[in-house]
Protein backbone atom coordinates (compact mmCIF):
# COMPACT_ATOMS: atom_id res chain seq x y z
CA UNK A 1 0.00 0.00 0.00
CA UNK A 2 2.84 2.32 0.94
CA UNK A 3 4.32 1.80 -2.14
CA UNK A 4 1.83 2.26 -4.09
CA UNK A 5 1.23 5.85 -2.60
CA UNK A 6 4.71 6.50 -3.59
CA UNK A 7 4.09 5.44 -7.05
CA UNK A 8 0.84 8.04 -7.03
CA UNK A 9 3.05 10.61 -5.75
CA UNK A 10 5.73 10.40 -7.87
CA UNK A 11 3.25 10.43 -10.89
CA UNK A 12 1.50 13.76 -9.37
CA UNK A 13 4.88 15.11 -9.84
CA UNK A 14 5.63 13.78 -12.82
CA UNK A 15 2.39 15.50 -13.94
CA UNK A 16 2.73 18.65 -12.12
CA UNK A 17 6.20 19.31 -13.67
CA UNK A 18 5.32 18.38 -17.35
CA UNK A 19 2.28 20.76 -16.70
CA UNK A 20 4.45 23.56 -15.80
CA UNK A 21 6.89 23.29 -18.55
CA UNK A 22 4.10 23.14 -20.83
CA UNK A 23 2.92 26.27 -19.30
CA UNK A 24 6.73 27.78 -19.55
CA UNK A 25 6.81 27.07 -22.95
CA UNK A 26 3.93 28.33 -24.48
CA UNK A 27 3.64 32.58 -24.74
CA UNK A 28 0.52 33.10 -24.58
CA UNK A 29 -0.40 36.27 -27.03
CA UNK A 30 -3.65 38.74 -27.05
CA UNK A 31 -4.26 40.79 -29.89
CA UNK A 32 -7.45 42.80 -31.62
CA UNK A 33 -7.67 41.34 -35.53
CA UNK A 34 -9.40 44.52 -36.66
CA UNK A 35 -6.41 46.21 -37.43
CA UNK A 36 -4.79 45.72 -40.81
CA UNK A 37 -1.88 45.38 -41.44
CA UNK A 38 -0.94 44.80 -38.71
CA UNK A 39 -3.39 41.77 -37.10
CA UNK A 40 -6.01 40.97 -39.37
CA UNK A 41 -8.06 37.46 -40.25
CA UNK A 42 -7.12 35.99 -43.50
CA UNK A 43 -10.41 35.67 -45.24
CA UNK A 44 -8.88 32.33 -47.40
CA UNK A 45 -7.47 30.69 -44.51
CA UNK A 46 -9.07 31.75 -41.60
CA UNK A 47 -5.68 32.49 -39.64
CA UNK A 48 -4.15 35.65 -37.84
CA UNK A 49 -1.64 37.17 -40.22
CA UNK A 50 -0.01 41.00 -40.04
CA UNK A 51 2.77 42.26 -39.38
CA UNK A 52 2.34 41.85 -35.29
CA UNK A 53 1.36 38.55 -36.18
CA UNK A 54 4.51 37.74 -37.69
CA UNK A 55 6.70 39.85 -35.69
CA UNK A 56 5.55 37.70 -32.45
CA UNK A 57 6.06 34.26 -33.69
CA UNK A 58 9.10 34.93 -34.57
CA UNK A 59 9.96 35.73 -31.07
CA UNK A 60 8.37 32.99 -30.07
CA UNK A 61 10.98 30.91 -32.08
CA UNK A 62 14.00 32.60 -31.07
CA UNK A 63 13.06 31.96 -27.55
CA UNK A 64 12.22 28.73 -28.44
CA UNK A 65 8.73 29.14 -27.06
CA UNK A 66 4.95 27.38 -28.47
CA UNK A 67 2.99 31.12 -29.67
CA UNK A 68 -0.83 31.32 -29.19
CA UNK A 69 -2.71 33.96 -30.23
CA UNK A 70 -6.39 34.75 -28.67
CA UNK A 71 -8.31 37.19 -30.79
CA UNK A 72 -9.73 39.58 -27.94
CA UNK A 73 -11.97 42.85 -27.74
CA UNK A 74 -9.44 46.07 -28.70
CA UNK A 75 -10.71 47.58 -24.64
CA UNK A 76 -10.34 43.67 -23.21
CA UNK A 77 -7.23 43.64 -24.27
CA UNK A 78 -5.48 45.04 -21.14
CA UNK A 79 -8.21 43.83 -18.26
CA UNK A 80 -7.24 40.10 -19.62
CA UNK A 81 -3.54 40.85 -19.52
CA UNK A 82 -4.07 41.96 -16.28
CA UNK A 83 -5.86 38.77 -15.22
CA UNK A 84 -3.34 36.64 -16.69
CA UNK A 85 -5.42 35.47 -19.14
CA UNK A 86 -2.47 35.79 -21.49
CA UNK A 87 1.21 36.91 -21.06
CA UNK A 88 1.54 39.76 -23.77
CA UNK A 89 0.04 41.78 -25.54
CA UNK A 90 0.72 42.65 -29.77
CA UNK A 91 -1.86 44.68 -31.36
CA UNK A 92 -0.45 48.12 -32.51
CA UNK A 93 -0.55 49.25 -29.04
CA UNK A 94 0.86 53.02 -28.64
CA UNK A 95 3.01 52.81 -25.89
CA UNK A 96 1.67 55.60 -23.53
CA UNK A 97 2.40 57.20 -20.05
CA UNK A 98 -0.71 56.04 -18.76
CA UNK A 99 -0.99 52.62 -19.96
CA UNK A 100 2.67 52.62 -18.84
CA UNK A 101 1.03 52.70 -15.26
CA UNK A 102 -0.27 48.97 -15.83
CA UNK A 103 1.44 47.17 -18.23
CA UNK A 104 5.29 46.57 -18.62
CA UNK A 105 6.00 47.71 -22.52
CA UNK A 106 9.23 46.07 -24.40
CA UNK A 107 11.29 48.44 -26.50
CA UNK A 108 9.56 50.24 -29.46
CA UNK A 109 9.17 48.10 -32.70
CA UNK A 110 7.15 50.31 -34.85
CA UNK A 111 7.04 54.09 -35.25
CA UNK A 112 3.29 55.39 -36.51
CA UNK A 113 1.10 58.00 -36.17
CA UNK A 114 -2.53 59.38 -36.30
CA UNK A 115 -4.52 60.56 -39.27
CA UNK A 116 -7.73 61.65 -40.28
CA UNK A 117 -9.69 59.88 -42.47
CA UNK A 118 -12.75 61.86 -43.96
CA UNK A 119 -14.82 61.74 -47.02
CA UNK A 120 -13.26 62.51 -50.25
CA UNK A 121 -15.61 65.80 -50.97
CA UNK A 122 -14.94 67.26 -47.51
CA UNK A 123 -13.23 70.22 -48.16
CA UNK A 124 -13.44 71.96 -44.74
CA UNK A 125 -11.23 69.47 -42.96
CA UNK A 126 -7.45 69.82 -43.54
CA UNK A 127 -6.00 69.26 -40.15
CA UNK A 128 -7.04 67.48 -36.46
CA UNK A 129 -7.72 71.07 -35.34
CA UNK A 130 -10.03 71.56 -38.32
CA UNK A 131 -12.63 68.81 -36.10
CA UNK A 132 -14.16 71.95 -33.70
CA UNK A 133 -17.62 71.84 -34.14
CA UNK A 134 -17.50 68.09 -35.89
CA UNK A 135 -18.17 64.74 -34.90
CA UNK A 136 -15.26 62.33 -35.03
CA UNK A 137 -15.60 58.22 -35.40
CA UNK A 138 -12.78 57.06 -33.75
CA UNK A 139 -11.77 53.18 -31.56
CA UNK A 140 -12.86 53.34 -28.18
CA UNK A 141 -9.73 53.85 -25.95
CA UNK A 142 -7.20 54.34 -28.96
CA UNK A 143 -4.71 57.08 -29.40
CA UNK A 144 -7.06 58.27 -32.37
CA UNK A 145 -9.74 58.65 -29.30
CA UNK A 146 -7.14 60.82 -26.75
CA UNK A 147 -6.16 62.60 -29.68
CA UNK A 148 -9.77 63.23 -30.92
CA UNK A 149 -10.48 64.33 -27.33
CA UNK A 150 -7.60 67.04 -27.32
CA UNK A 151 -9.41 69.07 -30.18
CA UNK A 152 -10.39 72.44 -28.80
CA UNK A 153 -14.46 72.58 -29.23
CA UNK A 154 -14.86 69.07 -30.82
CA UNK A 155 -18.67 68.61 -31.27
CA UNK A 156 -18.34 64.91 -30.21
CA UNK A 157 -16.58 61.45 -30.36
CA UNK A 158 -18.26 58.28 -31.20
CA UNK A 159 -17.01 55.39 -30.23
CA UNK A 160 -16.63 52.39 -31.53
CA UNK A 161 -15.51 48.41 -31.22
CA UNK A 162 -13.24 48.75 -34.07
CA UNK A 163 -11.34 50.68 -36.65
CA UNK A 164 -14.22 49.76 -39.39
CA UNK A 165 -16.83 50.52 -37.78
CA UNK A 166 -15.44 53.84 -37.45
CA UNK A 167 -14.53 54.21 -41.07
CA UNK A 168 -18.36 53.08 -41.68
CA UNK A 169 -19.66 55.78 -39.69
CA UNK A 170 -17.93 58.33 -41.95
CA UNK A 171 -18.75 56.50 -45.24
CA UNK A 172 -22.33 56.73 -43.77
CA UNK A 173 -22.28 60.73 -42.96
CA UNK A 174 -23.11 59.27 -39.30
CA UNK A 175 -19.97 61.48 -38.45
CA UNK A 176 -17.31 64.04 -40.21
CA UNK A 177 -14.04 62.27 -39.91
CA UNK A 178 -12.11 59.44 -37.95
CA UNK A 179 -9.30 59.85 -36.39
CA UNK A 180 -7.24 56.19 -36.70
CA UNK A 181 -3.28 55.24 -36.94
CA UNK A 182 -2.04 56.37 -40.46
CA UNK A 183 -0.78 52.61 -41.56
CA UNK A 184 -4.11 51.36 -41.07
CA UNK A 185 -6.13 53.92 -42.47
CA UNK A 186 -3.69 53.19 -45.85
CA UNK A 187 -4.24 49.63 -45.74
CA UNK A 188 -7.82 50.09 -44.99
CA UNK A 189 -8.15 52.46 -48.31
CA UNK A 190 -6.20 49.99 -50.32
CA UNK A 191 -8.52 46.71 -49.22
CA UNK A 192 -11.85 49.00 -49.70
CA UNK A 193 -11.14 51.25 -53.24
CA UNK A 194 -14.59 51.60 -53.52
CA UNK A 195 -15.20 53.49 -50.40
CA UNK A 196 -14.97 57.05 -50.82
CA UNK A 197 -12.84 58.25 -48.46
CA UNK A 198 -9.22 59.79 -47.91
CA UNK A 199 -6.83 60.76 -45.31
CA UNK A 200 -4.67 63.56 -44.88
CA UNK A 201 -1.92 62.15 -43.64
CA UNK A 202 0.44 62.29 -40.84
CA UNK A 203 -1.77 64.98 -38.64
CA UNK A 204 0.17 64.43 -35.04
CA UNK A 205 2.95 63.53 -32.69
CA UNK A 206 4.44 59.91 -33.89
CA UNK A 207 4.07 57.53 -31.52
CA UNK A 208 5.57 54.18 -30.93
CA UNK A 209 3.86 50.68 -30.70
CA UNK A 210 5.23 48.38 -27.78
CA UNK A 211 4.52 45.09 -26.92
CA UNK A 212 2.53 44.82 -23.56
CA UNK A 213 3.36 42.35 -20.59
CA UNK A 214 2.36 42.13 -16.86
CA UNK A 215 4.84 44.63 -14.28
CA UNK A 216 5.18 41.04 -12.27
CA UNK A 217 6.96 39.64 -15.22
CA UNK A 218 10.14 41.61 -15.86
CA UNK A 219 11.81 38.57 -16.65
CA UNK A 220 9.55 37.99 -19.91
CA UNK A 221 9.75 41.56 -21.29
CA UNK A 222 13.67 40.85 -20.83
CA UNK A 223 13.52 38.07 -23.05
CA UNK A 224 10.95 38.96 -25.53
CA UNK A 225 13.42 42.65 -25.95
CA UNK A 226 16.15 40.66 -26.44
CA UNK A 227 14.54 38.79 -29.22
CA UNK A 228 13.56 41.74 -30.80
CA UNK A 229 17.05 43.13 -30.69
CA UNK A 230 17.91 40.11 -32.51
CA UNK A 231 15.49 39.79 -34.78
CA UNK A 232 16.54 43.50 -36.06
CA UNK A 233 19.97 42.43 -36.19
CA UNK A 234 19.81 39.43 -38.28
CA UNK A 235 17.16 40.97 -40.68
CA UNK A 236 14.16 39.03 -40.12
CA UNK A 237 12.52 42.78 -38.24
CA UNK A 238 13.29 43.84 -42.11
CA UNK A 239 11.90 41.27 -44.40
CA UNK A 240 8.65 41.02 -42.16
CA UNK A 241 8.59 44.90 -42.38
CA UNK A 242 8.94 44.30 -46.23
CA UNK A 243 6.32 41.54 -46.08
CA UNK A 244 3.78 44.17 -45.07
CA UNK A 245 4.71 47.45 -46.17
CA UNK A 246 7.00 46.74 -49.20
CA UNK A 247 11.20 47.42 -49.45
CA UNK A 248 12.07 50.58 -47.35
CA UNK A 249 13.20 53.42 -48.80
N1 LIG B 1 -2.19 52.56 -31.86
C1 LIG B 1 -3.49 52.85 -31.34
C2 LIG B 1 -3.51 52.74 -29.84
O1 LIG B 1 -2.67 52.13 -29.30
C3 LIG B 1 -4.57 51.95 -31.95
C4 LIG B 1 -4.31 50.52 -31.71
C5 LIG B 1 -5.41 49.59 -32.22
O2 LIG B 1 -6.51 50.00 -32.48
N2 LIG B 1 -5.12 48.33 -32.36
O3 LIG B 1 -4.38 53.24 -29.19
Amino acid sequence: MKRYFGLLFLMAILVASLGASAQADTLRVATEAGFMPFEFVDPDTNQLVGFDMDLIRAIGEVLEMDVTIANVNWDGLIPGLLNNHYDVIIAGMTITEERAESVLFSTPYFESVQTVVIRQDTEDIAALEDLAGKIAAVQISTTGDFAAEDVPGIRSIARFNTVSEAMQAVINRAAHAAVVDLPVAEAYLAANPSAPLRHLGPAAENEFYGIAGRRQNPELMERINEALAQLRADGTYDAIHETWFGAQE
